[in-house]
């Protein structure tokens, strides 16, 4: 054995074809991912360490004329390039490149021209498969860690995920889309108007997902959000759940006037969590190192939450709590209170029960809470309007993709860029549909 040595693949060093193992790999190549009218020719194995790759070179399958790249039709060939390379999916973690000298044809219809390269879109330098294979792995992992794990650059893995969204984005199905639900979110710090982004859900029982995204929460935002579904999908639309914004409003009342327009339960309670906490911050602040504060600390989300969900220890805090007449007790009972509308089954009563709570939030001298009711007295109608969708649409969609919607803009924290991060919310939110010649490789 002396002056010769292997690899852990059985590759003698310094030989550069070794017959079992390329026929192995090409047979593997053949089997998955098969290209008509070119073949693997050869399969080598290159470096050591880190720095190992394996190099696959492709040849035009001879007899099969290469075709043009507009039309796809086959054309007579004019020259050949010089060798080119592609990032293929790796083999057991060892980066893998395709290697090809494209041919120029000459289409009759568009003139001279580089042939249509099916493992590749464009001037890409990255197969489409590699494409598929890290836009899948990015949604699992930050892209960052995608990048590291599969050996590439984080510039890769942006350009996969934005070619993969725009496929599904372009072959995704608009059909039979009946109810939306239209919320705004904060991210990144600061609370410039840049920081908020406009969300148009689908919010149907058969399909939740994210349809469109945008950035800011102006009119002009919503406007171009509806202008992207189209007419075709607003003419269809039979409910629309939002929150409370007014240029929201707006543009509901002024587009979408044939379908109901609901302000939903999860957005009332938002607003009315807000306007808990709001009061009980003040209250801390007032009472400084009074013993009475000691009631308040570590409440916070124990007050956010719905009251028959509240058990255990943080029940007993609570019910301590609610008998100190504090001014934090009284807004969290209103709050409380306010989830009887939700029980109603008439119209009328619910009505009724909405003039009650106000009058009493009214009263309160509770600014935020106060705050509450005139907003929830201004918009009556539209309140009232959830019984006329009741049992048709449920808003807990809304609140489930919000929350997703979070994970992932968090996750996203080091993306800097609007741009990153709206791919990184269809990509994970939005179901598209997928390139099929990308499947194999997860
Ligand atoms: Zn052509």
């Amino acid at each position: 054995m002396s002056g010769r040595s292997f690899n852990r693949f059985g590759v003698e060093s310094g030989v550069k074809k070794q017959p079992t193992t390329q026929l192995e790999v090409k047979t593997l190549l053949n089997q998955i991912q098969r290209f008509v009218g070119f073949v693997y020719h050869s399969v080598c194995l290159r470096g050591v360490g880190t720095s190992r790759r394996v190099e696959v070179r492709i040849h035009p399958h001879r007899g099969i004329r290469g075709k043009c790249s507009t039309c796809q039709q086959p054309c007579p060939g004019y020259d050949q390039l010089a060798e080119r390379r592609w990032l293929f999916v790796p083999l057991w973690g060892i980066v893998v490149h395709f290697f090809y000298p494209p041919r120029r044809v000459t289409c009759p219809t568009h003139g001279v021209g580089v042939e249509h390269i099916p493992w590749s879109q464009g001037k890409r330098r990255v197969t489409t498969a590699m494409m598929g294979f890290l836009a899948r792995w990015a949604r699992r992992l930050s892209w960052q860690e995608t990048a590291r794990t599969f050996q590439t650059g984080w510039a890769t893995v942006f350009h996969s995920v934005e070619w993969f969204v725009a496929w599904g984005l372009a072959q995704r199905p608009l059909e039979g889309i009946t109810a939306i639900g239209i919320d705004e979110i904060h991210w990144g710090k600061g609370q410039g108007a840049d920081r908020f982004l406009t969300l148009i859900y689908q919010i149907d029982g058969h399909c939740r997902r994210l349809l469109w995204v945008g950035p800011r929460r102006t009119q002009a935002t919503l406007r171009k959000g509806l202008a992207a579904l189209g007419p075709a999908v607003l003419g269809g639309l039979r409910f629309v759940a939002s929150d409370m914004w007014k240029p929201y409003l707006t543009v509901i009342a002024a587009q979408i006037d044939h379908a109901v327009h609901v302000l939903d339960r999860f957005h009332i309670t938002r607003h009315l969590n807000q306007a808990v906490d709001q009061v009980r911050r003040g209250e801390r602040t007032r009472l400084g190192e009074a013993p009475a504060a000691a009631r308040l600390k570590k409440m916070r989300w124990t007050l956010l939450r719905r009251g028959s969900r509240v058990r255990g220890q943080a029940r007993i805090k609570l019910n301590a709590l609610l008998a100190s007449q504090l001014a934090t007790a009284r807004a969290w009972m209103l709050k409380n209170s306010f989830e009887h509308f939700w029980t109603y089954k008439s119209f009328v009563w619910g009505g009724a029960f909405l003039d009650y709570w106000t009058e009493r939030a009214l009263r309160s001298r509770l600014a935020p809470m106060k705050r509450v009711a005139r907003m929830l007295r201004t918009h009556e109608a539209l309140i009232l309007n959830w019984f006329k969708a009741k049992g048709e649409i449920s808003t807990g969609p809304v609140e489930g993709l919000n929350n997703k919607v979070r994970v992932v803009t968090r996750r996203s924290y080091g993306f800097r860029t609007y741009k990153a991060m709206e791919l990184a919310l269809y990509h994970n939110l939005g179901r598209l549909p997928e390139p099929e010649t990308t499947h194999y490789f997860n």
